[in-house]
């Protein structure tokens, strides 16, 4: 058992602040362990320094919290910087869409060829990459040992900047693996007894492999699949088995998991009735207007809802946070009802890799993560500096990557991760250049773009807007 500093960055995060938190409280080998929670937001700070001390409680896990804006202080002594903060929050990246509609580029300009997620801007939200280089070039020279773990998006040019520009050590995850569990689920497979890989860039990772008993079982994965006509998924994110995932399997021969099958050419996503043919009714996907707004809703309701729970809880100490939270989750969406079961259930982890990561390298535990991590050879035919996401074993000595077997089909790497890995290069020399003619250059190569003139105009509006 080993105590040490973790601090989280952007702390009230909807997605991740309560996840985190409750994992550190069941690991056992970080007991004793100071959390710094900071946000520049005073508010959703305060809201959940109330909620982890309260669950920690609950939970009889000793641990010792502080608070701050700011980000010196967060960073100071921190053995581990978990970054989870979306600067400009869900606002600046409507702002930016809508600006972006108004000149003729549905779902704005960042939606682009193999990145369509609507929360992973690329190409405007330079305080994003900003940030995150802020950060990691403060952990180098405070200490050469602190870890920075990138859970904020864009993990895939956030990870390989950071990489790139300084000597931090860096490594940047994602929940989509996640989904390996539910092909598995869909077709009756147990995922222990499944020997599986995934390889890829984030949010551009395959199957590489998925084998039972020693066979390939990449053919009953189509067992999941029904007709077109007949999909209906049960929320906006539900696309593993879409029309979009299937033509993906079919063209690239291997099957897209998690955010992949988001991540296509403009074929599934020219406009809404589009969207709805290849990501199923009613919403089209999460990458539209219904969907994402859907998303978005969510997070706000969560947000209000964490904030409500805290007043309660100051406002009677002898509440418990097991009864308002299981009571106030019961009228959320089913993923977040398990969240909360999962909360207080002490043998239950979010899925979330941070602090398994954490846990691993400190207490040696080997441990099997998916991790976004300097290439270095592990997918020969990409560059070696690039970010890819793989399967590694972790442990004190850091990230050991599992060797790709079998290796990525040409189809995938030429087809896909080399005009993806393309598009990276261009938003991070843009970002570095601090050059809006390139993203000029970057739009006139975009199959919404009929004139100069709406290229150069898109970028002058966009480029005033967020002038510091
Ligand atoms: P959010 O807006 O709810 O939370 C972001 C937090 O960052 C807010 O509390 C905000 O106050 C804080 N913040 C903003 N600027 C800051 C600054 N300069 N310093 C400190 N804190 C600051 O956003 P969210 O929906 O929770 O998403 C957070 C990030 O996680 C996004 O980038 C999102 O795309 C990403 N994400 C990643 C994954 C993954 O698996 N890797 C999954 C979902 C979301």
């Amino acid at each position: 058992m080993s105590s040490v500093n973790i601090s989280v960055v952007g702390a009230g995060s909807a997605v991740f602040s309560m996840r985190l938190v409750s994992d550190i409280c069941k690991s056992p080998g970080l007991s004793g362990s100071h959390i710094t929670l900071m946000d520049k937001d005073e508010e959703r700070l305060h809201t959940v320094s109330v909620l982890a001390r309260k669950l920690a409680s609950e939970l009889k896990f000793p641990l010792e919290f502080s608070t701050t804006t700011n980000l010196t202080e967060a960073v100071k002594g921190a053995d581990f910087v978990i970054n989870t903060a979306l600067v400009g929050g869900h606002a600046f990246l409507d702002e930016m869409r809508k600006i972006g509609e108004k000149h003729g580029y549905y779902r704005g300009i960042d939606s682009q060829e193999f990145n369509m997620v609507s929360d992973y801007y690329t190409l405007t939200n330079w305080n994003q990459l900003g940030f995150m280089l802020q950060l990691a070039r403060m952990i180098e020279a405070s200490s050469p040992r602190t870890w920075l773990l990138i859970a904020a998006n864009p993990v895939f040019e956030g990870t390989t900047l950071l990489t790139r520009q300084t000597c931090a050590r860096v490594v940047g995850f994602c929940h989509g693996h996640m989904l390996v569990d539910e092909i598995c689920k869909t077709i009756g497979f147990d995922i222990e007894r499944v020997d599986w890989q995934i390889a890829g860039v984030n949010h551009g990772v395959w199957l590489n492999k998925f084998r039972l008993n020693g066979h390939s079982a990449h053919n009953k994965i189509l067992e999941g699949f029904s007709e077109s006509d007949s999909f209906k998924p049960t929320n906006p994110f539900d696309d593993t088995f879409s029309p979009a995932a299937k033509t993906m399997l079919d063209f690239y021969g291997l099957m897209p998991v998690g955010d992949t099958a988001r991540n296509s050419t403009w074929a599934f996503h020219y406009d809404e009735e589009t969207k709805k043919k290849w990501y199923g009714e009613p919403w089209g996907g999460v990458d539209s207007p219904e969907g994402w707004k859907w998303y978005t809703d969510m997070l706000a309701s969560v947000v209000k809802m964490l904030k409500e729970l805290a007043l309660l809880l100051e406002a009677d100490s002898a509440t418990s946070l097991k009864q308002v939270y299981s009571h106030a989750y019961s009228s959320l969406p089913g993923g977040l009802r398990e969240d909360a079961r999962k909360f207080f259930d002490p043998d239950a982890l979010s899925g979330e890799q941070h602090i398994p990561f954490i846990n691993a390298i400190v207490n040696d535990e080997a441990t099997r993560l998916v991790v976004n991590t300097p290439n270095t050879g592990i997918i020969p035919q990409l560059p070696e500096d690039i970010a890819v996401e793989v399967p590694a074993l972790v442990d004190s000595d850091g990230i050991h990557p599992e060797e790709i077997d079998p290796p990525l089909p040409d189809r995938i790497v030429k087809w896909y991760l080399l005009p993806r890995i393309m598009r990276m290069e261009w938003a991070l020399e843009a970002f570095l250049k601090k050059d809006p003619s390139l993203i000029v250059e970057i739009l006139l190569r975009d199959p919404r773009t009929r004139s100069y003139e709406q290229a150069v105009s898109v970028v002058k509006e966009i480029f005033t807007v967020t002038e510091e």
